[in-house]
């Protein structure tokens, strides 16, 4: 990901000389600049949410059996409903961050499924593509925020993809997204809409729905064990 957003900088940089464009260049410098801002923004998400990182000896560690090879993750907790969230600290590291309400309804199996999602968040850098889609949907806000909510509805799906490669156990991942919607029902703005309003708004949700990621874990698990 780090190369492509690089390449992309220094396309953009030898262009805007080429045509001499102070918009390309601007692009450029912005697109070079992505990965510091989404190190910092995680950072600052950190320390807005009080996130209580865990030492290295914790016992909910031996859940994250599945990080790649040069890459460092922390687990932090605080306090909220159940919920987790990833958040990028360098290059090469993040924090998964997991609101303590998730750990009172899930299993160990439940909780490591959950895991290997934000993990996934964090090894393809979805944080860098969701501000890089943020900042263009200023361009033109209605189709800008809708490219944008799709975008990362389909992140949302590869981190699923992550969890059912990484951890095999596909069943874990949608018995905990079932538990903590359940959970979480009472949250939901879209709850008293009608069905056909709903449709709508869903367009601009930036989070799938249960059903669809259901029924995509379903489709992906079928297509990787058949393969
Ligand atoms: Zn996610």
């Amino acid at each position: 990901m780090m190369i492509y957003v690089l390449a992309t900088a220094c396309l953009l940089f030898l262009l805007s000389l080429t045509l001499d464009s102070w918009i390309l260049l601007l692009l450029s410098l912005s697109a070079a600049l992505l990965p510091l801002v989404e190190v910092l923004m995680g950072r600052a998400v950190l320390s807005l949410m009080r996130v209580r990182l865990l030492p290295r000896d914790h016992e909910l560690y031996r859940l994250l059996d599945f990080v790649p090879a040069g890459w460092e993750v922390m687990l932090g907790v605080r306090r909220g409903p159940p919920a987790a969230y990833a958040a990028q600290t360098g290059f090469r590291s993040g924090v998964v961050v997991l609101n303590d309400g998730i750990l009172d309804i899930l299993t160990d199996d439940e909780l490591g499924a959950v895991l290997a999602h934000e993990v996934g968040h964090l090894v393809e850098h979805h944080s860098l593509i969701r501000i890089a889609a943020l900042a263009l949907s200023v361009i033109n806000i209605p189709v800008g925020t809708m490219l944008g909510a799709a975008l990362s509805r389909r992140l949302e799906y590869r981190a699923d993809e992550f969890s059912v490669v990484s951890t095999g156990s596909p069943h874990s991942l949608a018995s905990a997204l079932v538990k903590v919607v359940a959970a979480r029902s009472g949250y939901s703005i879209l709850s008293g809409f009608s069905p056909s309003l709903n449709n709508v708004l869903a367009l601009f949700s930036w989070t799938p729905s249960l059903e669809s990621r259901l029924r995509r874990i379903e489709e992906f698990s079928s297509k990787v064990c058949s393969r």
